[in-house]
């Protein structure tokens, strides 16, 4: 038996030097779960657009003509019915919240708080003094609660993925109800399937399935949103004007953002909703990130050191898959040892506090690296 080597020992087992295979790396080392990866030929099209594009008015025909092919875009991808209009702001996610508090509920909200993100809604809803306190329904994390028909309650927020803790839930209304069904689906749009006849209001921000950059969002409103729009802001409520959906939705119908957006966010989201639209639309994108959580959750499944964190199989969801991993395994020494590697961000939410990873599967990501970051894990865990 050789003598024992204590410098080959360290390298081979101190995190900084492990160095993966590279017939085992996935191709493209993102997994992040926002900013997420953006794919390169959406960079190329932005590249060659460029001269014409970046640095132009925003209030002229090119960069208008981008937002309407964003807008017309969605309506396609989610077959908008008849009556629905696609509303865009600065802002981002965040920013659309607290405009909801203002002008779409009316007096009272329900919220799904089961992470937080959904739990961040809820606090903005309960610290609006205009209106009353929200009612809460909470679960578990790694669960999701149901919503249920509420006397006063005149909007339903839902949310299609929790990012936080990789919990996707089905998008219905709820029975009986009648108040608007809002659903924040800002990792969920693109990925996952839903049906608009559901909601009232689906809104997202395009650095999760769209692979395009934050600070921007969407909302895909129903005829019953667009006039609840209407008729808080004709009711006199004090609303900044940066919160001001009405003024959202007459700078959206021109193809407008109230203030300046970033050119190029609008640009590469264009690109993303062109690629799911030409390939088959959303069961054509939902379906690769279906196919990515079928390999990473099987993986998990058989593994005798990981197992997936969501207990019911039908509330994993597609886009963020949450990975648990047994106690004589440090998962944060994993996550370091992939990023030195370049495999990135599949740290888990830092406010979850588990021995955890967190995977990115939304349509931009490749399904076949999914399981190469899978191979990865089990190649590091066999070597640490
Ligand atoms: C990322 C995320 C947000 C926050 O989006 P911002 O654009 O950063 O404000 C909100 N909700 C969910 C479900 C998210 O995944």
């Amino acid at each position: 038996m050789a003598p024992f080597d204590f410098r080959k020992n360290k390298s081979m087992s101190s995190p900084d030097t492990l160095q993966i295979p590279t017939d085992l790396l996935p191709r493209d080392g993102r997994f992040g779960s926002g900013p997420s990866k953006i794919r390169g030929e959406q960079i190329t099209a932005l590249v060659a657009d460029a001269p014409t594009y970046l640095g132009t008015s925003h209030r002229q025909a090119t960069v208008r003509s981008k937002v309407g092919e964003v807008r017309d875009g969605l309506s396609a991808l989610f077959n908008l019915p008849e009556g629905y209009e696609v509303l865009l702001g600065n802002g981002g996610t965040t920013c659309f919240w607290d405009a909801a508090t203002f002008h779409l509920i009316a007096e009272q909200s329900q919220h799904l708080s089961f992470g937080e993100f959904s739990s961040k809604f809820a606090s903005a809803a309960k610290e609006a003094p205009h209106i009353k306190d929200p009612s809460i329904i909470t679960s578990e994390v790694g669960t999701h609660p149901t919503a249920v028909a509420e006397e006063g309650v005149d909007l339903y927020a839902l949310t299609h993925n929790e990012t936080s803790t990789g919990v996707m839930m089905p998008i219905v209304r709820p029975a009986g109800a009648t108040g608007l069904v809002a659903v924040d689906a800002t990792s969920g749009a693109g990925g996952l399937m839903v049906d608009a006849n559901e909601f009232d209001c689906y809104y997202f921000a395009p650095q999760k399935s769209f692979s395009s950059d934050g600070g921007l969002w969407l909302a895909l409103c129903s005829p019953a949103a667009i006039e609840r729009i209407e008729s808080l802001a004709a009711s006199g409520r004090w609303t900044p004007a940066f919160f001001d959906l009405k003024i959202t939705l007459d700078n959206s119908r021109l193809n407008q953002t109230y203030n300046t957006p970033a050119l190029a966010t609008i640009h590469l989201l264009a690109s993303q909703i062109k690629w799911m639209n030409e390939n088959g639309g959303l069961s054509f994108s939902s379906g690769r990130s279906r196919t990515s959580a079928e390999i990473l959750y099987s993986w998990a499944e058989a593994s005798d050191f990981a197992t997936p964190f969501v207990t019911n199989p039908a509330d994993r969801s597609n886009v963020v898959g949450t990975i648990d991993f047994s106690d004589d395994i440090d998962a944060t020494v994993i996550a370091k040892v992939l990023r030195a590697n370049g495999v990135v961000d599949t740290d888990p939410y830092r406010k979850l506090g588990r021995n955890q990873l967190r995977v990115a599967m939304f349509p931009s990501i490749d399904s076949e690296d999914v399981a190469s970051l899978c191979a990865c894990i089990n190649w590091i865990v066999g070597n640490l």
